[in-house]
């Protein structure tokens, strides 16, 4: 028996139909006696991007510092002295050979960028420019600099920029170096469609360049099917063990991680497949008018930012999904909405109370989450707030931390764990899913309808994950402009008209997959995306 699994999984985490060969033979690395175990290496190739798509806290990091020599892995053996000779044996004629041999010989550079943006300014008194400067190894920094479009704060001090200029700082930082292995550990919170896909291209290039190796964390699946030449699926009992397989391509590793089933592993890794609707749902006018509001328009003064909005209403109990890209006006919408601002024209009579969750969350007092939480709300620990929100939010397990010692992921749960016990009539989230995995995106997706539904409260999601916003969504307010300039929100309308306006604003469409229905970006210009923009038909199937 490999001591951890022996038939049936002990953590009761997946059902093993076949033990699988990773778990019959050694880890590739064990902290200690009943400490979390990884099996498998993910293997970087050259001139191509690898993905890796799994849970957080399934040894993700512990791979990566393995394969930059900051971490000598001990085959399992933790009390013994392991040297790299010995896994060099392990790995003869593995995909891994070539690169834990170069690895070996000090022939790897590696660049890095961390999954927390957030923490930079922590780290760095500076401006951007002082930043990239350090980092501009291949003369390649001001064509990065514009691609990603944050000439504008290159001379602003770190500590001003917001978390989606930071998170492309930090993607320029490290696509600037020249390595051999670029690891790039989730590429797309705080960050809007479009920017995701000039982020994949730029990956790509750069792979395509020459011999680099590039290795992805990501769980915006429309983004990773897009950037990934090939997959490792990562599962396991996350702080227990993970498995990372043999590499799939990136179509069956993602259809298999959706349908919950691996094929080659035979191992089933979620009960429930998890599904999109093809065809657009029927609307359903669920619910009462929660809110009507005329025609509205702000501005930031003179010659700065101005938004003008439709007339519209918002309905009990429903979803709203939230689109558009970053700077045209959603936060200020949000804002007028809850009242925090005065319209220049039209007004809104009724004053809704609203909870919100904003995009960068600061919730850093020294406090365990259980006593936060319960200052939140008197319904703290019953049964019914244990089953609508502590349980689909997994909250069990942080419960007893300080809120400062929380994980980005740990964090994002509690804060809409936070928002939705309030008492309010509009649940307000900005970007979720961000620095949650996939299993997390879909958890609190179903927490979030539950909730509306059974509240018959209304909660408005602004998200720039479209398999979330397609999971979530009653229907669509949309909004396009020019960031930063002007900013225009349409009616809300059905899935169908939503979807249309919103992607044909991106000029992106989205084919089917085959076998499982789910969304993939086409490419532009091929037969497919030129036949559906001549329909009109962005996103569903006609
Ligand atoms: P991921 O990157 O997938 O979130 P990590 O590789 O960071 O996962 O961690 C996987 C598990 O290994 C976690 O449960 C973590 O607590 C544990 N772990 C990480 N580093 C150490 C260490 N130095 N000693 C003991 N356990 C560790
Ligand atoms: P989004 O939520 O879609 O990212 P916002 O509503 O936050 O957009 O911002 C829209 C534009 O208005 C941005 O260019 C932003 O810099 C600007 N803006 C936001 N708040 C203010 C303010 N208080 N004063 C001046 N400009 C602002």
């Amino acid at each position: 028996t490999c001591g951890i699994c022996v038939e049936k999984c002990p953590f009761d985490a997946i059902e093993i139909i076949n033990l699988p060969q990773e778990l019959t033979d050694e880890p590739i690395h064990r902290y200690g006696e009943n400490a979390f175990a990884l099996y498998g290496l993910p293997a970087p190739q050259e001139g191509r991007v690898t993905g890796i798509l799994g849970p957080n806290g399934i040894g993700k990091t512990t791979a990566v510092r393995i394969l930059a020599d900051e971490l000598t892995p001990n085959l399992g053996e933790y009390a013994a002295e392991v040297g790299w000779d010995e896994v060099l044996d392990e790995y003869r004629g593995t995909a891994l050979q070539d690169y834990l041999e170069a690895l070996v010989d000090d022939e790897v550079e590696v660049a890095r960028k961390p999954q927390y943006v957030d923490q930079i300014p922590d780290q760095f008194d500076g401006t951007t420019r002082q930043l990239l400067e350090r980092t501009d190894e291949r003369g390649e920094l001001n064509a990065l600099v514009e691609r990603v479009g944050i000439e504008p704060v290159v001379d602003q001090d770190i500590d001003t920029l917001s978390g989606g200029e930071l998170q492309r700082v930090a993607l320029v930082a490290t696509l600037a170096r020249d390595a051999d292995f670029y690891f790039l550990d989730e590429i797309t919170p705080y960050l809007d469609i479009g920017q995701r896909m000039t982020a994949a291209r730029l990956i790509q290039e750069l792979a395509e360049d020459g011999d680099r190796s590039m290795l992805v964390v990501e769980h915006d699946l429309a983004i990773l099917d897009l950037l990934a030449d090939a997959l490792h699926v990562a599962y396991g009992e996350p702080g227990a063990f993970g498995v990372i397989t043999d590499p799939k391509s990136t179509k069956n590793g993602i259809n298999e991680y959706l349908k919950g089933y691996l094929d080659n592993e035979n191992m089933r890794i979620r009960q429930e497949a998890i599904e999109f609707e093809q065809h657009a749902p029927r609307n359903v006018t669920r619910g009462d008018v929660a809110i009507e509001y005329p025609a509205l328009t702000k501005s930031y003064g003179e010659g700065e930012f101005s938004l003008e909005v439709e007339a519209g209403e918002i309905k009990k109990s429903e979803v709203l999904g939230v689109v558009g890209p970053n700077g045209i006006g959603k936060s200020t919408f949000a804002q007028l909405l809850a009242g925090r601002l005065e319209p220049d024209e039209g007004e809104i009579d009724a004053r809704l109370d609203i909870a919100y969750k904003p995009q960068y969350i600061e919730i850093d007092q020294p406090m365990r989450v259980d006593a936060f939480l319960s200052s939140i709300t008197d319904d703290f620990g019953s049964s019914y707030w244990n089953t609508e929100i502590a349980q689909p939010l997994q909250l069990e397990r942080v419960m007893e931390q300080n809120l400062t010692d929380l994980s980005g992921g740990e964090r994002q749960r509690v804060a809409i764990a936070a928002c939705l016990s309030k008492d309010a009539d509009l649940y307000l989230l900005d970007e979720p899913s961000a620095h949650l995995d996939v299993e997390q995106r879909v958890l609190a997706t179903s927490a979030i309808r539950r909730y509306a539904e059974n509240h018959d409260a209304t909660a408005m999601v602004i998200d720039h994950d479209i398999y979330m916003i397609d999971l979530l969504s009653d229907r669509l307010l949309v909004f396009d402009g020019e960031p930063a300039e002007h900013g225009h929100a349409a009616t809300p309308q059905g899935m169908r008209e939503g979807m249309n306006e919103f992607l044909a604003n991106l000029d992106v469409t989205f084919r089917r997959d085959e076998r499982t229905g789910r969304p993939r970006i086409n490419k532009p210009g091929s037969n497919l995306d030129r036949e559906q923009k001549q329909a009109g038909e962005y996103y569903y199937a006609p």
